[in-house]
């Protein structure tokens, strides 16, 4: 059964195509610049990688494109798109309406068209694909699934704001979490290296990345995570400011004499790696840091002491942890990061085997010492593997 994934982003399409039978990759690849006259085509099929410059002037356009790819005879992996038996969608806010995965009708698509003055960035080019994908294939089915679905399980204590209730029930403002399918992935493959039914485990995922997130998961179910309504509370991100005061941006927008849009600018895009040091890829940070840069260790610092609040606090709400797991580009390249966040856990019985937590590889591994109580796991997230499961899970029982 072939599965295509696609995720839909401001200016680009993500896609892989997956056998479902065995649950194996069979190619891959980015759009970039989707929206312009020169957009750029990325496409990998094991080992062979290519690239072509090619307009790209709307997402209908693009989609074609990923078609053509993948159908094609040297670069693709599919003679005939009628193989295709299903599209999964990364859907970025589902909000109350969605608490799993769907199989996308137009009722849904209403109800998402609902949710997008939640992530007025992010659920218009979710919905672009979607019906583009309803135009150009219009009997393949599709399934959405949603960053924030599996935040659903969170209780009141944690995903409200301690603003008058009146606000939540008139305009859903409340916490929803981001990263839910990552924060879900992690944790599965997490109980398993335990040895212990997910139902059985508190563990604290990090999924540290451009954009960052923890989640407290107890039981398998997420109870507590740093996203908020929006991506840009809780850790310090690479151009994302996380926790604040919320007197800050009133008096920014008094001071610099700006408005609520020069605020978000400056909150979302100019702030936390890149306005500490001036750099938001964590690599040129930790190559300035190296070279004894002030500014980039200091940078370096806030990021990891915020993770470390959250991972001690999210320990302490679940009455303990098994197990802290780190995920996303930073969480599974950065030694740095890791031994940084957990630097003075002990106290909660967690040990860094540093030695371990040096090695660099792209499998799932323990980095603890043995006798750690709480166990330290990097797990490369696989957010695509869970989209195509879910739309096998619900194209199985039409
Ligand atoms: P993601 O959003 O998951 O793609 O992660 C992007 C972030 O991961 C960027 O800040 C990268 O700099 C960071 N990253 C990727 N590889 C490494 C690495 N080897 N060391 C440190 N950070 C890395």
């Amino acid at each position: 059964m072939k599965i295509l994934v696609i995720n839909c982003g401001s200016s680009s399409i993500k896609y892989k195509l997956y056998d479902m039978s065995s649950e194996t990759e069979l190619c891959s690849g980015m759009l970039e610049r989707v929206g312009t006259g020169e957009g750029i085509v990325n496409h990998k099929k094991g080992d062979d990688k290519y690239k072509d410059i090619m307009p790209l002037p709307d997402y209908e356009t693009g989609i074609k494109v990923i078609l053509d790819t993948i159908t094609d005879e040297k670069k693709g992996s599919i003679k005939d798109i009628s193989e295709l038996k299903a599209i999964g969608h990364r859907v970025v806010h589902g909000a109350e309406t969605f608490s799993g995965s769907k199989l996308i009708t137009d009722e849904i698509i209403s109800k998402m068209e609902e949710c997008v003055p939640l992530a007025p960035l992010h659920n218009p080019p979710n919905l672009a694909g979607i019906n583009a994908f309803k135009k150009i294939l219009p009997n393949t089915p599709q399934c959405g699934v949603f960053d924030t679905a599996f935040h659903q399980t969170m209780p009141k204590e944690s995903f409200l704001y301690a603003i008058p209730q009146e606000l939540y029930k008139k305009h859903s403002i409340r916490r929803y979490g981001f990263h839910g399918t990552s924060h879900f992935y992690v944790s599965r493959v997490a109980a398993k290296m335990l040895g212990k039914p997910i139902e059985e485990t508190k563990i604290v995922t990090c999924h540290l990345g451009n954009g960052s997130s923890v989640c407290a998961i107890s039981g398998g179910k997420s109870v507590d995570t740093s996203m908020g309504m929006t991506p840009l509370e809780g850790l310090v991100m690479g151009t994302r400011c996380g926790d604040l005061d919320p007197a800050v941006p009133f008096i920014i927008m008094e001071r610099e004499k700006t408005d609520q849009k020069g605020v978000d600018a400056i909150l979302n895009k100019k702030s936390g790696l890149l306005g500490i040091c001036g750099y938001n890829d964590s690599r040129d940070m930790e190559m300035k840091m190296d070279e004894g840069d002030e500014d980039a260790t200091l940078a370096h610092n806030m990021f990891c002491r915020r993770i470390k609040k959250y991972i001690a606090s999210y320990a302490a709400i679940m009455g303990g942890v098994d197990a802290v797991v780190f995920t996303a580009g930073i969480g599974e390249n950065s030694d740095y990061a890791r031994r940084d966040s957990l630097d003075c856990l002990e106290f909660m019985g967690l040990k860094l085997d540093l030695e371990k937590n040096r090695v660099r590889s792209k499998e799932a591994r323990d980095i603890s010492t043995p006798d750690s109580k709480v166990k330290v796991l990097v797990i490369p997230t696989n957010e695509e593997l869970v989209i195509a499961q879910d739309t096998k899970t619900i194209i199985s029982k039409l």
